[in-house]
């Protein structure tokens, strides 16, 4: 990279907003200061004010070692997680389309050169087979995954099966929101995505570290970093205004990736006035793939601390894990920041309609939770969490800055938690064990009384009576 390319957020070009000279600099800054208290104090104060701080503000609190001034950022980031998220946690699941893929990622057990794993695409008819047992486990949002192979998983398939998703109606069942995770595209490619109605489009980055990046990506189209860092650009120009990104931790320099993610979220708002979702994926073990190899692991702590300090830099993002993680670790992480987590999933291709073979080694990473939906829910409910199934700001057309004003204007109490209550109630009729269902009724019989306003309350108590009486799809 050239050393003189300047650092700007709002320029459309990778190496200015993702700028490399910039994040060394943040670096620099932030273990200069790790220890000067007077200027760590002011930063946690003006997160205080829950309106965000910068990559170079958030770097110096997660430079910082004081264990007291480290527990009042984790007190912090509880308490923004409360009044942006309340105790809602929204339940999703993701589905494996296609595992053929023309890169070389080496910490992926889908890089080209894997031979050891059966090459899958489901048909049609096998993704409506899947659909329909996510259906029946409850599921209403889904995240599509697939790997890039411009033969074999052109956009039209990809199209094709997102239309086939939408359309199917099973019992009570129904997808009512699909999220998009393919690689990077043409701007042409992500307007059809639009058009094709998908909820969020996620693509990873995987590692801003340039070097590291071509390094880890040695083959096919994935390489190209520019062309990767500026996809979410491209999506967004293209009318996507809902997108999720993420970096998988243990590649490079935690502190690196951690400033990095900072900087495209800033650079998102600035370009185009939204900010994105974020996901925060470690590097795990799968066929072919040993995390040890990358020696930038993180341990429990580390990570914690990172979601916290998301959640206290960019107060309103989504912030997603997945069963890559434990239930120990996904029980610490829940209050700390993360608002939408992955319930019963399967990560391997066709892996819902016909049980998962025990070695897993078609999966695209050992799944460390591997409990049932019914049992992760049941389990967020005990830790006092309100499993949601809620997708109606998708389905009224609030996205990306219409879904932040909602957000901001404080209506989440009269929108949000009762959409909650509703879409679990469903969840309890439809699909759960006796003992989910009992604990879940009791919740929400408890919960409607948080409900800020009388008139909200009183449909939602509407609502809830016809759900039980065999109605559905009711929201706020
Ligand atoms: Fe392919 Fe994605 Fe795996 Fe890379 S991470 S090998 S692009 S499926
Ligand atoms: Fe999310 Fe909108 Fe539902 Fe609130 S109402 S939980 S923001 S989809």
């Amino acid at each position: 990279m050239n050393s003189s390319t300047k650092y700007d957020p709002k320029s459309s070009k990778a190496e200015e907003f993702i700028n490399h000279q910039e994040i060394l600099e943040t670096l620099d800054y932030a273990e200069k200061n790790r220890e000067n208290f007077e200027l760590i104090d002011a930063i946690i104060e003006k997160a205080r004010k829950k309106k965000g701080i910068s990559h170079r503000e958030a770097s110096v609190l997660l430079a910082c070692q004081d264990e007291e001034r480290n527990e009042q950022i984790f007190k912090l980031a509880r308490e923004i997680k409360r009044e942006f998220y309340g105790s809602r946690i929204v339940m999703f699941a993701p589905l494996y389309l296609s595992n053929y893929c023309v890169n070389g990622c080496l910490y992926c057990p889908y890089h080209l050169k894997n031979k050891h794993i059966p090459r899958k695409k489901l048909t049609q008819e096998e993704i409506r087979r899947e659909v329909t047992a996510l259906q029946d486990m409850g599921h209403k949002r889904l995240a599509l995954e697939t790997g890039e192979d411009p033969a074999n998983n052109p956009i039209e398939y990809v199209l094709e099966s997102i239309k086939t998703i939408y359309s199917i109606k099973h019992k009570n069942g129904a997808i009512r929101r699909v999220n998009v995770n393919i690689a990077a595209t043409t701007e042409e490619n992500y307007r059809k995505l639009k058009e094709a109605g998908i909820g969020t489009y996620i693509l990873f980055q995987e590692t801003y570290h340039r070097e590291s990046y071509e390094r880890l990506h040695p083959t096919g189209p994935k390489h190209n970093y520019c062309y990767h860092t500026e996809a979410m650009d491209r999506a967004m120009t293209a009318g996507i205004d809902d997108v999720g990104i993420g970096v998988l931790f243990g590649l490079e320099l935690y502190k690196y990736e951690f400033a990095g993610l900072l900087m495209h979220a800033e650079h998102l708002e600035a370009r185009f006035g939204v900010g994105p979702h974020t996901s925060v994926p470690r590097v795990k073990k799968a066929d072919d793939i040993d995390p040890d190899e990358f020696d930038n692991g993180i341990d429990d702590d580390t990570f914690a601390k990172i979601v916290a300090l998301i959640r206290v830099a960019v107060p309103y993002t989504g912030m997603i894990i997945s069963t890559r993680e434990s239930a120990k670790c996904r029980e610490r992480l829940l209050n700390l920041g993360i608002s939408q987590i992955s319930g019963g999933s399967r990560t391997s291709v066709g892996g819902y309609a016909e049980e998962e073979p025990e070695d897993e080694s078609s999966a695209q990473f050992d799944v460390s939770d591997s409990r049932t939906l019914d049992q992760v829910v049941r389990w967020l409910m005990e830790l006092g969490y309100i499993p949601s199934f809620c997708t109606a700001c998708y389905r009224e057309g609030r996205t990306g800055d219409r879904f932040m004003s909602l957000l901001k204007s404080g209506q989440i109490g009269n929108c949000c938690h009762p959409n909650a209550l509703m879409t679990l109630k469903e969840y309890l009729e439809d699909y759960a064990s006796e003992e989910t269902r009992k604990l879940g009724d009791q919740l929400i019989e408890k919960e409607i009384l948080n409900v800020p306003s009388e008139r909200v309350r009183e449909i939602l108590r509407k609502n809830l009576k016809a759900i039980a009486e065999g109605r559905r799809d009711f929201r706020f």
